[in-house]
């Protein structure tokens, strides 16, 4: 890796090999399934741009993304891969997703007439997935339109369908017996509805039991670092770090505050040290005396609020050399990862990678040349 320019305040560090590492795992414990990748919202922050080729390249064949521009931008990336749209069809879409070849997922009656009618008027059967909603009650045809769906399963002629697809609320809890009742409902929506291929598995979903791999599992957090199964050590590897860098430093006494609102108070003399990492680059407020950075394995704590641009770190004891103007420390790295940082905020991994700033120094290692 070429070293960041000088000037560079904050550098994220995006591990391609890892992020391929974690595919390799998330495949393997899909067993027969095959592996898609979610790279929705920029690869959950990532960067779809490297992410989706490294991925490609690593046999990866088939991508979700949330909406008609990330389709259309990851075709530019990957003019061979399968790309479904999980948001849905709207009309006007139509012969956007023809052009590029994007596989829409079908979330209501209206939206499976609605293709049907543009593949009628195309002379062709154009391929589409059909979400079937299981209990979430977010997308998807709800239990009332899979009825009067598998009444009139001819309204499926002019279609291509590729998948059936419904999504679990909540696979991260492994013992929730909503797992077990949407594993049901979609065994009972197969049983009606036995053309195209299966698929119910997210991240976590894959850690459930074979039963609920079918034919194609999605995973998109768990490619990213986040830990599939909260409960046991992560099995993934970290793929995200991010740095700051030390901008001044300078001696506390005791009775001292620190930062908006003197929130921390200096109990003993000592230093602290200011980063350039705020919350307008997703180092969430809230994480205000309560996270930590790291000097390689030395911890030193957020004290005081987060700034927009800045945190101030308690350096007392952190060895002289380590503590000068320029020198990085990990604010995200091998002891602090997305999924410790998510649980101070009191949030989820997820949030935390789709909040990362726009305007660190991206670097990636490993993985694929960029598409130019
Ligand atoms: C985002 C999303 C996924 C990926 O879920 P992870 O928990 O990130 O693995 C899979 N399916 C659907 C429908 C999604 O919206």
């Amino acid at each position: 890796m070429t070293q960041p320019p000088d000037h560079c305040t904050a550098i994220l560090t995006v591990d391609l090999e890892a992020l391929v590492n974690n595919y390799r795992t998330l495949s393997a414990a899909a067993k027969t399934a095959e592996c898609a990748a979610v790279v929705k919202a920029d690869a959950y922050g990532v960067g779809m741009d490297r992410v989706a080729p490294s991925l490609a390249n690593a046999g990866c064949k088939t991508f979700f993304v949330a909406t008609l521009d990330e389709a259309i931008a990851l075709r530019g990336l990957l003019p061979d891969a399968a790309i479904h749209m999980f948001n849905g069809l709207m009309p006007g879409m139509e012969k956007d997703l023809r052009a590029h070849r994007i596989v829409p997922v079908l979330n209501s009656l209206g939206e499976i007439d609605l293709w049907t009618h543009f593949c009628r008027w195309a002379e062709k059967r154009l391929p589409a997935d059909i979400h079937m909603d299981t209990g979430m009650n977010r997308l998807g045809l709800p239990l009332k339109e899979q009825e009067t769906l598998f009444k009139s399963l001819d309204r499926l002629d002019a279609i291509e369908l590729d998948m059936v697809v419904s999504h679990l609320a909540c696979a991260d809890e492994i013992k929730h017996s909503m797992n077990r009742e949407q594993l049901r409902a979609f065994e009972h929506i197969r049983a009606h509805i036995e053309t195209g291929r299966a698929s119910l598995a997210n991240s976590s979903g894959i850690y459930l039991d074979s039963g609920y791999h079918f034919d194609v599992a999605r995973p998109g957090c768990s490619l990213y670092g986040v830990n599939p199964r909260p409960e046991i050590p992560n099995p993934m590897s970290n793929v995200v770090r991010l740095q700051g860098r030390i901008l001044q430093v300078r001696d506390v006494d005791r009775g001292m505050s620190v930062g908006y609102g003197a929130t921390h108070e200096v109990e003993k003399d000592g230093k602290v040290a200011t980063i350039a990492v705020g919350y307008a680059d997703g180092y969430l407020r809230c994480l205000g005396n309560k996270a930590a950075v790291f000097f390689n394995d030395l911890k030193a704590p957020v004290v005081g609020r987060v700034s927009m641009d800045l945190i101030t770190i308690d350096v007392t004891g952190i060895p002289e050399n380590l503590l000068h103007p320029g020198a990085l420390v990990d604010v995200i790295g091998p002891h602090n990862p997305i999924d410790s940082i998510a649980e101070k905020a009191g949030t989820i991994g997820y949030e935390i990678l789709t909040s990362l700033g726009a305007r660190y120094h991206r670097a990636y290692t490993g993985g694929v040349a960029p598409v130019l």
